[in-house]
């Protein structure tokens, strides 16, 4: 057994172990180098891993070198190959992410590089990549890696590649990791405990004041991860949490779906409630450039969409808007057929119209991109 091994013996052969791990990602990563990325910052990252690679193989031919404190950083690296991996995939739907990468610009972590992963589970995820801690990092002399970014991973079903009105709960894991980073819930329940906790009365059914803390810090987040969602796409969280929040009642990491839904149309209509009065309060303490407010327009898609042509995005908000607008064009072109009489959309038979709105919002977001990216480099050119 591993255990009755003298250490040198077991050191020497995790080391083994980790000098061909060590190689094996190198040339995943020099595979990756050659690959096309949707952005830039992913192609910096690989080459940054890379080189931190390289300089931990030379590490472990030291005398005196630490295997443990070495394998959590090969773990570390592990993950993060993992995540860039699965976005040279021309499946990686480019459209809905650049969508949350103007979430996070907004909300000032533009050091954020965001990845993708298509499952086939019916799940969303926003996960940080976890880089090992940057002592260790220092330690190891990959500094490199430092100062680089923070990779996450957004996870979708494949399904829902080309269908981005079915990704809007993507807004809400963002919301996570955005609350994850400034962390405002637990300054709130510092600043504010009897505030928060009769804000969400549900949670006073615990007698337990650990348990009632821990449900008021779980429940606040997830009223904040709507309303952050809300602020970009309206309605359609509420859609959202009807459909996939599978248990709608009230539990400890969850309000129910009735309190989420009812949060959010308070915060919508602009109704006084003391969760959007709190949670909005302990934005604006943050001192960001950001407020909790609403942040879309609806672009006017009617007359567009109705003839099966792209409509003109004009504006940010007015792409975030797309999204409530176009579902809202969804359902009168499911539920009232008569208003679409003598237009195109008319003859397209009942069960590919949720398809065809879905690629034309695709279609107006790339069209969007393009002409973005091409006035930004007629802005460059003339800076020159
Ligand atoms: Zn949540």
């Amino acid at each position: 057994m591993l255990q009755s091994l003298p250490k040198e013996y077991s050191e020497s052969s995790s080391a083994t172990l980790l000098e061909t791990v060590l190689q094996l990602l190198v040339e995943q990563l020099r595979k990756l180098s050659h690959s096309g990325f949707f952005a830039a910052d992913l192609h910096e990252y690989v080459k940054h891993l890379c080189r931190s690679v390289e300089s931990l193989q030379g590490e472990l031919h030291k005398q005196d070198r630490d295997v443990t404190l070495v394998s959590q950083v090969v773990e570390a690296i592990w993950r993060a190959t993992q995540f860039l991996a699965g976005t040279t995939s021309n499946k990686v739907p480019y459209e809905f992410t650049y969508l949350l990468r103007e979430v996070l610009h907004d909300w000032d972590l533009r050091d954020t590089i965001v990845t993708t992963s298509l499952h086939q589970a019916p799940d969303f995820s926003c996960q940080p990549a976890q880089m090992a801690p940057s002592v260790l990092l220092r330690a190891l002399g990959m500094d490199q890696l430092l100062g680089h970014g923070e990779l996450v991973q957004m996870g979708l079903p494949e399904i829902f590649q080309h269908m981005p009105l079915l990704c809007t709960p993507l807004y809400h894991e963002v919301a996570h990791y955005i609350e994850e980073r400034y962390k405002f819930v637990p300054a709130l329940l510092i600043s504010h405990p009897d505030d928060v906790v009769n804000a969400v009365p549900d949670v006073k059914v615990f007698n337990d004041k650990d348990r009632r803390d821990r449900a008021a810090r779980m429940h606040m987040t997830e009223h904040f991860c709507d309303l952050v969602a809300a602020a970009y796409v309206g309605r359609c969280v509420s859609d959202y949490v009807n459909q996939w929040d599978r248990d709608p009642s009230f539990r400890d990491t969850h309000p129910s779906a009735e309190s989420r839904a009812g949060v959010t149309m308070d915060f919508l209509l602009g109704r006084p409630n003391p969760v959007v009065s709190l949670l909005t309060d302990a934005v604006a303490r943050a001192r960001l450039n950001i407020k909790l407010e609403c942040r879309y327009s609806l672009p006017d898609v009617h007359a567009s969409f109705s003839d099966v042509r792209p409509a003109q995005i004009t504006s940010i908000a007015e792409l975030h808007g797309l999204l409530p607008a176009a579902d809202e064009f969804l359902r009168l072109a499911l539920d009232a057929e008569s208003d679409l009489t003598g237009h195109n959309i008319a003859s397209v038979p009942r069960d590919k119209r949720a398809r065809l709105v879905n690629d034309l919002v695709e279609k107006c977001i790339r069209s969007f991109m393009i002409t973005k990216a091409w006035h930004e480099s007629l802005d460059k050119k003339a800076i020159a």
